[in-house]
């Protein structure tokens, strides 16, 4: 059963994650955009995007700490935010100890909502089956697929398989950067698309939100949804913890 760990007699809460931080602030992307919201980023990734915006959460870069379970749920509950997001890196690239943090974060009773915020480059099956089997793990988790486009360097990493698995209530992000990312997600989504909603963002260096604008209109693409990056709006770009 996949809920089971497979780590012997350690007790879940006991289990070590590499983490990079915890924090709170609004989330900054997606439908809860606005939302005070609690992040957890787990350290690891096994892409490396062109454009990545958290360089820090992958090697050669180190993690800022390690922290139980028990630990990673005593600092969300610092927080009274009923949203979590939880990311990276790639959160679910622990398997196993990624399924016990997210079934922990599902026990905390105030807690609403875990987005999970993965990069498309992970079999989803397990975490699908896990949301199947836990109820309260079915009602809070939801995915926020990360479709990379050509632009990222990692689009052949995709699982396509994984559209398959989202519900009305995940995200398919797309992060546009060229014209050719807008083609090839327009392509991806007429191919692969079943459910949830899809969000496209703009690569801020390299394609303007009025342009990424008046391509989705020009396109007729009235089930997609802009996102902008919040955050980046707020604060400096490159402030970390935000
Ligand atoms: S998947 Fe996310 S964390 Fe990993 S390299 Fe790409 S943008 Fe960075």
């Amino acid at each position: 059963m996949v809920a089971e760990l497979q780590t012997g007699q350690v007790d879940p809460k006991d289990i070590k994650l590499p983490m990079v931080e915890i924090f709170e602030t609004v989330e900054g992307e997606g439908t809860k955009a606005g939302f005070p919201t609690t992040f957890v980023r787990l350290f690891h990734c096994n892409l490396r995007c062109t454009w990545c915006d958290t360089p820090y959460s992958y090697a050669p870069a180190k993690p800022s700490f390690m922290a139980t379970i028990s630990e990673i749920i005593t600092e969300v509950q610092k927080y009274p935010h009923k949203h979590i997001c939880l990311t990276g890196g790639e959160p679910l690239l622990h398997g196993q100890k990624s399924i016990a943090l997210i079934q922990a974060l599902a026990e905390i009773s105030y807690i609403e909502d875990i987005h999970i915020e993965t990069n498309g480059a992970i079999d989803l099956k397990p975490f699908q089956e896990l949301r199947n089997q836990d109820e309260r793990v079915g009602r809070k988790m939801r995915f926020i697929l990360d479709y990379k486009l050509p632009s990222s360097g990692e689009t052949d990493k995709m699982i396509l398989e994984n559209f398959k698995y989202l519900h009305d209530r995940d995200e398919i992000k797309f992060v546009i950067g060229t014209d050719e990312d807008f083609q090839v997600a327009r392509e991806v989504l007429k191919k692969w698309y079943q459910r949830g909603v899809p969000l496209f963002s703009p690569v801020w260096e390299t394609m303007s939100p009025k342009q990424l604008v008046e391509k989705i209109l020009e396109y007729q693409l009235t089930e997609v949804k802009l996102s902008l990056q919040l955050h980046k709006v707020i604060w400096d770009p490159d402030q970390r913890g935000v």
